[in-house]
């Protein structure tokens, strides 16, 4: 609908590609990484700065020209790799300004994407930060111990491992024995009998662990993972366990083997006063259990550090209410400040920031395969012609009076009635609905009204859009009356946070930015779940309902379609890759690694392919040849039987074989 124009064009005529900027948020939820270009495209900017930039159409054209379709899930090496260098700096600069005398580490937690390419990645920076890996399980502590030993080289093991979760006495073991490889590995007892394990293989490979401890704090968390912290979390030990975990190691000898401290008080932790109590009361813990003799060296501050999703920069679950450097600036002294007044040598810092390490540097791009709109414009005289017809066909219901009405209603609306008239439409609208389930009126009736209903919609909301502000009344149209997008991808496999758990993802058109949007619409996925859409979006001050989108244009020919449509899904870099799933067996999409070379060019580093159909069905146990060879059967009968040529024959098996092997998503 050509309808809710933005201001800013009534302002100054022309739009722009800045105009779009500002509409959809882009500085603000951008941080400086995306931006827009002259010519109407998003282009991404790795290290934020100018010049060297990369336009996401441009490199969905050259991987199309390569055949590698959308949806495709774009990572970039230099964002990532600038996202830990502004960690890192941020806290040597807290360091330096608060003359903290101890270092600071951050581990990446693999559980937030563990994909090879992108941890294969962070174990190099790593070495080169001084930053650590984390496990959660046995199979992550497997591919940290590989990708640890590959990081470095083999003989280069400070880089320190963080081992959280639950344990058995095999991966006690495992870790027993790393630690006598050299790796400075530290396992996190979360609950009491892991301490017993560990210093039992110890004892039997006589070797002097570094043991850590998660505690429960009194602070919780705020917002979706509160429960991660407090007394009834499920994870660490309470104070008493402590001082019973002190006592235990000095009478195994081994309370200088109590190196490190930790809590993690949840994820997207948006309220930066959750870290300052948190941290607080952990470093209060940290002094006392030095002061009782452990030879405590690392205080481990966990995850939660959030990201502002929508740009707001508040204290709500899109968004956060600080900067990387208010955090780190904030953590370090609160510890100095705390272990300054108990005389405590100050710790080296440890975060397990996942979430702000990887989320930006991971973008999907789908394309658009249709839209469902509602006639803005009913064609009147076709209308009167079929109430006419009605009128003079025979049965004795005539046209009913509801119909009448919208017809009356389209015709009187002026700047003077929209709500009067609107209020009358809704009725008849829904007297229409109850005739039509009684029996009393013929589907050409109701297709008739419904026309004339979404056209008094849309010029109601046009007329008052006009006048600024929507009025109260009127907050609903847009959405009821807005388009519906249909785009390839699947919300369950590429944004499952969008589903589970609300969140939001910033998503804009990639191009044709220099036009303006005309229409508004909510996302649908290709998937047959009616969950499977998107209708929240990022907005500088609320939420919005439904996404300004450009007109689809039609490709010349019957059913051919549109033109390709390209939308992005920014910040999908946390989480959401490892948390998808194979809903409608719709499965990975390509992922494709884009870095910029010497002259400022962008170049394919690396290009993952997605499932194939033939893949996810293995998963699900189908043996493809036993399909195959039963279509072949199928086929050959249909063909003795005359119902197929042998050529249909051949050219369905080979569309089968094809299908196979190709990708889950439409292939236009
Ligand atoms: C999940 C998790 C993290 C990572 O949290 P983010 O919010 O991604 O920073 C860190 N530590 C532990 C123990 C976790 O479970």
């Amino acid at each position: 609908m050509a309808t809710i124009t933005s201001r800013s064009a009534f302002m100054h005529g022309q739009w722009t590609a800045s105009d779009s900027a500002q509409l959809y948020g882009i500085p603000d939820w951008g941080k400086g990484y995306v931006t827009v270009t002259a010519a109407g495209t998003v282009a991404v900017m790795p290290t934020k700065k100018a010049g060297a930039q990369i336009d996401l159409h441009e490199v969905i054209m050259g991987l199309r020209e390569r055949g590698i379709h959308t949806p495709v899930l774009l990572r970039f090496n230099d964002l990532l790799t600038d996202r830990l260098r502004e960690i890192r700096k941020a806290f040597d600069d807290a360091i330096t300004d608060t003359q903290y005398q101890g270092q600071y580490a951050c581990v990446y937690p693999i559980k937030v994407n563990q994909q090879r390419h992108v941890c294969e990645q962070i174990g190099q920076l790593a070495v080169e930060l001084g930053f650590g890996l984390e496990a959660g399980s046995k199979p992550e502590l497997l591919a940290v111990l590989g990708l640890s030993a590959t990081a470095g080289g083999p003989g280069v093991n400070g880089m320190p491992i963080i081992c959280n979760g639950f344990k058995d006495e095999e991966f006690i073991e495992t870790v027993t024995l790393a630690t006598k490889l050299g790796r400075n590995i530290i396992p996190v007892v979360e609950k009491w009998t892991e301490l017993e394990l560990i210093v039992k293989h110890a004892k039997q490979y006589n070797i002097r662990p570094k043991i850590g401890l998660r505690v429960k704090l009194s602070s919780r968390g705020a917002g979706r993972w509160e429960g991660s912290a407090g007394m009834r979390s499920k994870f660490g030990l309470f104070v008493s366990e402590l001082l019973k975990a002190v006592e235990y190691l000095k009478k195994h000898d081994m309370l200088d083997c109590l190196n490190l401290l930790h809590c993690h008080v949840g994820s997207q932790l948006y309220d930066i006063r959750v870290f300052k109590d948190a941290v607080n009361e952990l470093t209060h813990v940290y002094c006392e259990l030095v002061r009782l003799g452990a030879g405590l060296q690392y205080l481990d501050i966990g995850g939660g550090m959030g990201v502002d999703y929508d740009g707001s920069q508040s204290a709500w679950s899109s968004s956060i209410n600080y900067t990387i450097s208010e955090y780190a600036a904030d953590v370090v002294y609160r510890i100095k400040s705390v272990c300054d007044s108990a005389k405590v040598k100050h710790p080296t810092i440890i975060s397990e920031s996942g979430r702000a390490m990887v989320a930006y540097s991971s973008i999907l791009v789908m394309d658009a395969v249709g839209s469902s709109t509602f006639e803005a414009n009913p064609d009147i005289a076709k209308i009167e012609r079929m109430m006419k017809e009605e009128e003079t066909d025979g049965d004795d219901h005539g046209v009913p009076q509801p119909v009448i009405d919208l017809l009356d209603a389209y015709k009187g609306l002026t700047d003077r009635n929209l709500k009067e008239s609107y209020h009358d439409a809704t009725q008849a609208r829904d007297e229409v609905m109850s005739l039509f389930g009684l029996g009393y009126m013929s589907l050409e009736m109701r297709s008739v009204a419904e026309e004339l209903f979404w056209g008094i919609g849309h010029k109601i909301l046009e007329k008052a859009s006009k006048k600024g502000e929507l009025a109260d009344e009127f907050e609903a149209l847009p959405e009821l009356l807005s388009d519906i997008y249909f785009c390839n991808f699947s919300l369950f496999q590429s944004m499952p946070d969008s589903w589970a758990i609300d969140q939001l993802f910033p998503i804009c058109p990639i191009h044709r930015l220099n036009e303006e949007p005309t229409r508004r619409g909510i996302l649908a996925d290709i998937t047959c779940d009616s969950d499977g859409k998107i209708d929240n979006f990022v907005d500088k001050r609320t939420e919005k309902k439904t996404l300004e989108l450009h007109q689809l244009r039609d490709l010349p020919g019957e059913g051919e379609g549109c033109e390709p449509y390209y939308l992005g899904v920014f910040l999908l870099g946390a989480y959401q890759e490892i948390l998808g799933d194979l809903h409608n067996l719709l499965g990975d999409t390509h992922a494709v690694h884009i870095s910029i070379d010497e002259n400022g060019e962008w170049e394919i580093d690396e290009v993952i392919e997605g499932d194939t159909v033939e893949e996810v069905l293995r998963y699900v146990q189908y043996d493809v040849e036993d399909l195959k060879r039963a279509m072949r059967l199928d086929i050959e009968a249909a063909c003795k039987q005359g119902r197929l040529t042998v050529s249909e024959g051949k050219s369905l098996l080979k569309f089968y074989d094809d299908g196979l092997e190709g990708y889950t998503y439409l292939e236009g």
